[in-house]
């Protein structure tokens, strides 16, 4: 064996490569990363809404021993402590020993994902079929909705102002819904349009029923719209739902299908609703898990990241700088101070490379699957247009905490340069003077129904959001 010239051992050095989680990581590793996907499926499977998300993760955490906090509570050091706002989005708190003047660490997810919300007056039926009409939620490639089964899940707030959960699709046994596509045969003037064109957010309408509704006497009823009738029967006997309850509900249509192994050796995971709840759920395990830190811990699960942050659910809403005010309060710091001081990791999933897309993405600056979980200093669209440029010092000292901890983490940027683009809550927590980074999974088939992601990565950015927690 020669020995390894200069250049080799300089090129060593020097050089930076990214490596994959296999040619890193031990066998006790893999497994381990394999076990933690276990419960996160699961996790993902429980909350297909921001609602049932939250449920989900109120569940965990009062088996930890966190309580409910409302805004106004006294809070002391030690305390654990979760902010349910509004039944959508989630404020979990961990007070730290040390002075709060330090800062806070925020790592700020999103539970709401791309779907097709009911409109307030759904219900019709068309030639002895049943339909309800939909208005879609973020960013959905609308052909990618069309024959897939569907699941209606939601809540209704009844005359009454009593409130009902719905959720019909995803138990075994269960109907499921869709909405039906032309066949071959007849599809020539839509297989010219664009993919774009070809489908409408009107078009979208989910086929719920089939047949008419029965009288007593076995027979159809003579009454008029009798599959819309057949339908609100259905509803009044399991919901006590009026067709006016529609007006004062949230009910939306997400894929009926449950988290599965992807592959043969099931290192991917294909499920609904990965962006974002997969940053949701490894933030809250590592919060969890570091429960514990001297520093004052805040992990969000926020509403309405897909469609643009706004409303009081929404990271534009001004809660989380009034429960950090409240820290500062309660702890005794001057909350400009606080907040000068925190740092936030923006936890939303990037945009995997694609082997069979290469042309939209520029590889060398792309996460990679099984790379680890990815930072994207930046993002936005148009030369950096709406982004949160998180600064060269706040990446450093966040690489420090990975490498110090030996988690497997990449860049991502989105996409070629002026291919598109998009954003995340990072800029909403950055705008409140708090140092902000977006770290998270990639993601195959980014919205889709079915979304991919790896193991390897899920289970890295748990390792990322626990180091940030230390
Ligand atoms: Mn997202
Ligand atoms: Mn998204």
């Amino acid at each position: 064996m020669s020995e390894k010239t200069k250049g080799q051992n300089l090129a060593e050095t020097l050089f930076y490569k990214k490596k994959n989680a296999f040619e890193l990581w031990s066998a006790e590793e893999r497994e381990a990363a394999q076990k933690y996907c276990v419960d996160y499926m699961k996790f993902l499977d429980d909350g297909k809404t921001e609602r049932e998300a939250l449920v989900a993760a109120i569940r965990i955490l009062e088996k930890e021993g966190f309580r409910e906090y409302k805004l106004g509570d006294k809070i002391n050091a030690g305390d654990k402590l979760y902010y349910n706002n509004r039944e959508k989005s989630l404020y979990i708190i961990s007070a730290g020993t040390e002075p709060i003047e330090c800062g806070v660490r925020v790592s700020a997810a999103h539970i709401d994902s791309p779907r097709l919300d009911l409109k307030q007056h759904p219900l019709y039926e068309s030639d002895g079929l049943g339909y309800f009409k939909t208005h879609y939620y973020g960013g959905v490639r609308k052909y990618q909705w069309i024959t897939v089964p569907l699941a209606l899940h939601g809540t209704v707030i009844k005359a009454n102002g009593e409130s009902v959960d719905v959720r019909i699709g995803d138990n075994p046994g269960d109907p499921v819904f869709c909405i039906t596509d032309l066949l071959p045969h007849l599809a020539k003037d839509q297989n010219a349009k664009s993919l774009g064109q070809a489908f409408t957010g009107e078009g979208l309408n989910i086929l719920i029923a089939g047949s008419p509704y029965f009288e007593e006497d076995g027979k159809q009823t003579p009454a008029s719209d009798k599959v819309k009738l057949m339908v609100m029967a259905y509803l009044n006997e399991k919901y006590g739902m009026t067709e006016a309850d529609f007006m004062s509900a949230e009910l939306c249509l997400v894929p009926a299908a449950n988290a599965v192994d992807v592959g043969l050796d099931r290192w991917l995971i294909g499920a609904y609703g990965h962006d974002d709840r997969v940053c949701g759920y490894t933030a809250l395990t590592a919060m969890i898990e570091n429960k514990n830190s001297e520093h004052t811990l805040v992990c969000v699960l926020a509403d309405k990241e897909e469609t643009g942050s706004d409303g009081v659910t929404g990271m534009q809403c001004c809660l989380l700088t009034d429960i950090i005010d409240e820290l500062a309060v309660n702890l005794g710091g001057n909350p400009r101070v606080v907040r000068a001081n925190s740092l936030c990791l923006s936890a939303d999933v990037s945009a995997g490379f694609d082997p069979l897309y290469p042309e939209v993405y520029e590889k060398r600056n792309s996460s990679l699957l099984s790379c680890g979980v990815a930072m994207a200093k930046y993002t936005g669209s148009g030369g950096k247009g709406s982004t949160n440029d998180a600064g060269a010092e706040f990446v450093g000292k966040i690489r420090a905490m990975f490498d110090r901890d030996n988690v497997l983490w990449q860049t991502a940027e989105l996409g070629r340069v002026d291919q598109g683009g998009g954003g995340t809550v990072a800029k909403y927590i950055a705008n409140e003077n708090i140092d902000t980074v977006d770290i998270g999974v990639p993601v195959l088939s980014m919205h889709a129904p079915f979304e991919v992601v790896s193991k390897a990565d899920v289970y890295s950015a748990h390792k990322a959001f626990s180091a940030f927690c230390k």
